[in-house]
């Protein structure tokens, strides 16, 4: 088992961007701390065993835990270099002689690098115990740092075991992780664990600033929070990613746009502009922005992860008042997000969220997750604030507790009470009002085929299709308006869905011509307003379905005795019930 090879040059070009081959991960390399106090935001760390070292308290096993890409592997190089240095043992190894060069390199022999998930057997444990018991050739101490060490076998962990419970004083374990529940009891309680902490949005802020004045690369302030945020606390994955920017933008200015632009991610404004257009119930302008995210190339499942993270803070804003420094945004966006929370009101923040993080979750498992945001947003933009029926059964049940002490009441036997058949409350369409499943809902006289016709073509259509899911897709928002003469018109919510069949509409008139065989147009439109349609579409369908669950479940909860009750008593309603 030996060391695995790494990063080999530590002289850098003047300007690391010189090549952009080798663009990748350079930042990483050129700025990787060579100290402790340069460990970016683990200080707690660096102070302990900066201090052990001073004071001559080295424990023999360490445990580095933590998320990826925020100094644990950095750290073990340094304290390596700290125990190793010809001039230490040192808190701050100098990192000139021949020991500290040999270690930054790579190359010592005495420091060697273990990648757990490659050597994972007990023979690798096995041939690492024999190399234990040799003194170091040339350092004072034999470090041996076990990366993502949750990836050893059992039997390798039993192995290692036994080198931890009787350690020769010339040789020290550094292990780190991502995974700690992973490591066994046994092995942890032999280690001494330092935890090693996601880093702050202004930390990172500060870090990428500093590395960029550096290099002398023009920037916007805003372009670079939106980095730090996408980074999500991993210095590592920061300076990828300003790697990938710097490398896109050449020798231009880094900003916002371009930001958006390289890595494809929703902005705040994207989402401000999404949330706001929520709130004033604009179900059209939700729908064009998202086309137009998509249009640009973001990811919408990033991007619905975003505007959850978006939701949350605006209820955050909307429940505690100067939530500034609860939220990752700037004074200006805090005022921003303030603004549309006052719109929203709280009730209604919490409706929002809670629907939305739903349908995050269902696109991310969902084959065509555009649908399934687009209902929610749908959905998003008819939420109503919710009354606290829960402050309301408990004022009750107060007062049934009074009234039954009292002897006025007799005791509660809720029996379950039939439910009587009801038409939606609140219907998605005109159309689909008074019908359960309404599939086809009006004639015009002279409409041909028949309309129980028009239904089974139209699915043999839609079935044909059925191997080319971009196509399926966009039938399903296809509403057939009408049906006459040899022309078939449809008519679409959305615009990307109608662009989507314009393509396909010589294959959809063959395949109706053939059919029907009647030689048959197709006349593709946008719907103007809402009248009802020959045949709702599949995707407005779904819609309508989902809501009559909706409505039947609400009307049994209306009629459950508890809420009958509170009905009596305070002469209330509840104005919606909320069901999960
Ligand atoms: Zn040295």
């Amino acid at each position: 088992m030996g060391a695995p090879p790494r990063d080999s040059g530590v002289d850098c070009p003047p300007c690391v961007f010189h090549d952009a081959r080798v663009s990748y991960l350079v930042l990483a390399r050129k700025y990787r701390p060579q100290k402790f106090e340069d460990l970016l935001g683990q200080e707690h760390v660096a102070r302990t065993l900066t201090n052990a070292i001073t004071m001559g308290r080295v424990h023999h096993a360490f445990l580095f835990t933590g998320a990826r890409g925020i100094g644990k592997t950095s750290a073990a190089r340094i304290l390596a270099k700290a125990l190793c240095c010809a001039q230490g043992p040192t808190a701050t190894p100098c990192g000139t002689c021949a020991v500290c060069q040999s270690i930054s390199n790579g190359q010592s022999v005495d420091v060697q690098e273990i990648d757990g998930a490659s050597n994972t057997g007990v023979d690798d444990v096995r041939a690492l115990r024999e190399g234990v018991r040799y003194l170091p050739a040339e350092a004072r101490k034999k470090v041996y740092i076990i990366d993502e060490v949750h990836m050893l076998s059992t039997s390798a962990f039993n192995a290692l075991l036994k080198t931890l419970e009787e350690p020769p004083a010339h040789v020290v374990f550094i292990s780190a992780t991502t995974e700690v529940h992973k490591i066994p009891a046994t092995i942890m309680s032999r280690c001494q664990r330092y935890d090693f902490k996601l880093l702050s949005s202004q930390v990172l802020v500060g870090h990428l600033t500093r590395i960029l004045d550096n290099e002398g690369i023009a920037y916007d302030p805003d372009a670079i929070r939106l980095v730090a945020r996408e980074a999500a606390g991993s210095v590592r994955d920061a300076l990828s990613l300003l790697d990938q920017i710097v490398a896109y933008v050449g020798h231009e200015k880094i900003t916002r746009d371009k930001v958006t632009e390289v890595l494809g991610i929703a902005d705040r404004r994207l989402l401000y502009q999404l949330a706001d257009q929520v709130l004033a119930r604009d179900v059209a302008a939700t729908l064009r922005t998202v086309a137009d995210a998509v249009d640009r190339g973001v990811d919408l499942i990033q991007m619905s992860r975003a505007f959850l993270g978006f939701l949350h803070d605006i209820e955050i804003v909307a429940a505690v008042p100067d939530a500034g420094d609860l939220i990752d945004a700037t004074p200006e966006e805090a005022g921003e997000t303030a603004a549309l929370a006052a719109k929203a009101g709280k009730a209604l923040t919490l409706v929002l969220f809670d629907r939305w993080a739903r349908a995050v979750e269902d696109a991310g498992r969902s084959q065509t997750p555009r649908l399934v945001l687009e209902m929610a947003l749908v959905d998003l933009c008819q939420a109503e604030p919710l009354l606290p029926l829960g402050d309301l059964l408990e004022r009750l049940e107060k007062l049934e507790g009074r009234l039954a002490a009292a002897g006025a009441l007799p005791p509660r036997t809720p029996a379950p009470v039939p439910v009587p058949a009801s038409p939606p409350r609140r219907p998605a369409r005109q159309s689909a009002e008074g019908q359960a499943a309404p599939a086809v809902t009006s004639a015009s006289p002279d409409s041909w085929p028949p309309d129980s016709d028009i239904a089974e073509v139209w699915r043999r259509v839609r079935e044909s299709f059925g191997h080319r899911p971009v196509v399926a897709a966009a039938l399903d928002h296809a509403e057939v308006v009408s049906w006459e003469s040899g022309t078939v018109t449809l008519q679409f919510v959305q615009r990307f869905a109608l662009d989507q069949t314009a393509k396909f509409k010589s294959e959809i008139e063959r395949c109706l011509t053939k059919l029907t065989g009647t030689t048959t147009r197709v006349d593709l439109k946008m719907a103007s307003s809402q009248g009802p349609a020959l045949l709702r579409s599949e995707v407005g369908r779904e819609a309508d379905a989902a809501q009559i669950d909706q409505n039947q479940r609400e009307t049994e909860a209306r009629q459950h005795p508890m809420i009958r009750k509170a009905q009596e008593l305070f002469g209330v309603s509840p104005k919606e019930i909320k069901i999960r």
